[in-house]
């Protein structure tokens, strides 16, 4: 039973990460994300989950430093873009993201997405990085069973996690557990469904039996799925109330009825198909 915010789970390579992490993607840069993640760490987040491309890194950092928490009680991910894969250029993308966040080390480097062609090599980039101490571990996004499988074939290092769009419509059953055999760690993006949950009655229905909101329903049905979760919010209130997620559990009659919506929709492009 997870009891707060600091409650682990344990990645194939011994690290630790909370299981509810920070979103930050379309945060403003700047005073937005500085300020919002400062308000997470206050009330306890110890994991943030930011990227390259969310180009806020260095408001993260910023409110990381000066937040009065030690670093190393704070769990920071960041990824590789698409570009920096395509020119080669992991190595140096690292190193900028090390600087905006004001970090010698980064706690998680993620594979942003499986760019045709070029995931391999930024596979390799990434275990140099690993291998140097700079990320204390190192792991994929949004790949499919086929895209890890191609990096199982040529590297020894199994991805630590794979942080893939995951909500009540898009459970993905069969990556599920193609991870859990792999050792590799899911973590859900868009876990409030990038806001569509909150128009959907039968999560009210379901949430007011347990006297919760809609988010910490959700959020609580990941974690019982044992599924690092990152809500994202930038309102102060709302930051707070999605921490409530300790204190009741999801009986299997109710998982089960959320369980039954996926349909396989997704709100964000299909990996197999992306063109960014
Ligand atoms: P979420 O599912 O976390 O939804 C965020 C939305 O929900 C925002 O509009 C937010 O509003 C709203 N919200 C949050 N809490 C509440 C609440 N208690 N009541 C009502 N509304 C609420 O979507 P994200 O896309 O942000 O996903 C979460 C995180 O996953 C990202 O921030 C990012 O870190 C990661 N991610 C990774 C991707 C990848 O490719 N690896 C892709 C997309 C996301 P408001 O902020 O206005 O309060």
């Amino acid at each position: 039973m997870l009891n707060s915010l600091t409650d682990c789970a344990v990645l194939n390579n011994g690290v630790k990460i909370p299981w509810v992490g920070f979103g930050v993607f379309l945060m403003e840069p700047g005073e937005e994300t500085e300020r919002s993640v400062r308000i997470a760490i206050d009330i306890g987040y110890r994991h943030i989950d930011t990227a390259t491309i969310y180009k806020n890194e260095a408001d993260v950092g910023k409110a990381v430093k000066e937040c009065g928490v030690p670093r190393e009680e704070i769990f920071i991910t960041t990824k590789v873009w698409n570009d920096d894969m395509r020119e080669g250029t992991t190595l140096q993308a690292f190193d900028r993201s090390r600087k905006l966040l004001q970090t010698d080390y980064i706690d998680l480097y993620l594979v942003h997405w499986p760019v045709k062609g070029k995931y391999i090599e930024t596979w390799k980039a990434m275990e140099q990085i690993y291998a140097r101490g700079q990320a204390r571990a190192i792991g994929v996004s949004n790949f499919k069973e086929h895209h890890i499988d191609d990096l199982l074939a040529v590297s020894d290092i199994v991805p630590v996690v794979n942080q893939v769009e995951w909500h009540p419509e898009l459970r993905q059953p069969d990556l599920h557990q193609y991870c859990i055999d792999k050792g590799v760690q899911l973590e859900a993006w868009a876990p409030l469904m990038q806001g569509k949950a909150f128009d959907m009655p039968v999560f009210k229905e379901i949430a007011s039996r347990y006297n919760k909101s809609v988010a910490q329903l959700l959020i609580r049905w990941g974690l019982q799925h044992q599924v690092v979760t990152l809500p994202k919010s930038i309102t102060p209130s709302r930051i707070e109330a999605n921490t409530h997620v300790f204190d009741f559990e999801i009986s299997p009659e109710d998982m089960a009825r959320i369980d039954a919506l996926d349909m396989g929709a997704r709100l964000g492009p299909d990996p197999d198909n992306i063109d960014f």
